[in-house]
């Protein structure tokens, strides 16, 4: 038999790169097609190819599905930056919306069986019920969280009227490293909190600014759901898997909330020295709490996280950056 052959929009990024490796691990064949104005030419492991092309080129992603037959089609390249977003929030719309949009026409078009798409927490601004499961009321937090739904709800349709099946997986914060060591998270400029306080922990940069501190946490500090990029990677085999049986919606997380506090602090315990931290002002988009309730897909699915615990994440990504102290290097 051969190989399932999957097209991966965004594998040179963070979370897709880690997808390309777990679908490479397992024997699949591997298309990445990614602008690598985000990600990165090192993070394509040996053994999947790249297209370098813009999804804004509706050419390129043209020619790209033309070479089918596809078993699958993941989609993760977009502007990813919530308080971004807030900065710009018409080109969030255009471009993940616009872009996407088209995407999904395209993968009907060439009858492409089944789609993933990374979409986010984001969607839950302001839950009223924490941990927050896959039927709480969408109602986007930043124009970047709209640009998710708009995607979610093509999809919708793209499966009543044409059959696509899909499944949508709400990612909650993705965070950690390859545990082999092969990949690791380097956004340019990084704005993440890990890496931040992993940066600032190791002296690359003077502190990290704590954005808020009169949330209505335990703490002052926004409560997040720290989940492995590993996780996150298996997540989307299972769900692919599950597609056989229908579409299904997802929400990713490991249904523990930890404090930007709590983050600093174990980031400081696994670097063996404190994080230089200043107390800044909140950032635009940012709701108190998001905490995933995952039991859909842990019941639907196979899906076991294996890294679930905050201490193991933060010990990945630590290790990826001492070992990459400039990430991808040039590239
Ligand atoms: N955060 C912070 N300082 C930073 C970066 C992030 O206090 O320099 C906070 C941010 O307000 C949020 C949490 O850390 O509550 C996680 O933010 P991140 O940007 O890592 O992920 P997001 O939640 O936006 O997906």
């Amino acid at each position: 038999m051969s190989p399932r052959r999957f097209l991966v929009t965004g594998g040179a990024g963070y979370v897709g790169s880690h997808l390309v490796a777990a679908l490479l691990a397992r024997g699949d064949a591997v298309v990445v097609f990614d602008n690598l104005r985000q990600g990165h030419r090192a993070a394509v492991l040996p053994g999947a190819a790249l297209i370098e092309g813009d999804l804004a080129d509706a050419g390129a992603i043209e020619a790209a599905l033309a070479t089918g037959p596809w078993d699958g089609v993941f989609h993760f390249a977009a502007l990813s930056l919530v308080g971004d977003s807030m900065a710009q929030p018409f080109r969030y719309l255009a471009e993940n919306g616009g872009n996407g949009l088209r995407l999904i026409e395209a993968c009907v078009r060439h009858g492409v069986p089944r789609f993933v798409l990374s979409s986010t927490a984001n969607l839950f601004g302001a839950p009223a019920v924490i941990p927050i499961g896959e039927d709480a009321p969408v109602d986007p937090g930043s124009p970047y969280g709209e640009s998710k739904h708009m995607l979610e709800r093509a999809l919708v349709w793209a499966e009543r009227i044409h059959g696509m099946r899909y499944a949508a997986l709400r990612y909650f914060n993705a965070a950690g490293a390859d545990p082999d060591g092969r990949l690791g998270e380097d956004h340019r400029p990084e704005t993440h909190l890990i890496p931040l306080a992993i940066d600032a922990a190791l002296g690359r940069r003077a502190e990290l600014t704590v954005f808020g501190t009169d949330y209505p946490t335990a703490d002052g500090t926004c409560v997040r759901d720290y989940v492995h990029v590993t996780d996150l990677a298996e997540a989307h085999l299972h769900a692919l898997a599950r597609l056989d049986a229908g579409s299904v919606t997802y929400n990713l997380g490991n249904g523990a909330g930890h404090s930007v506090r709590a983050v600093i602090d174990t980031v400081g315990a696994v670097a063996g020295r404190p994080v230089p931290v200043r107390f800044g002002a909140r950032r635009a988009g940012d709701p108190p709490v998001l905490v995933a309730a995952s039991a859909r897909i842990l019941r639907e699915t196979g899906w076991q996280p294996r890294f679930a615990d905050l201490r193991r994440i933060i010990e990945t990504a630590y290790a990826w950056r001492l070992a990459h102290p400039e990430g991808y290097g040039a590239a």
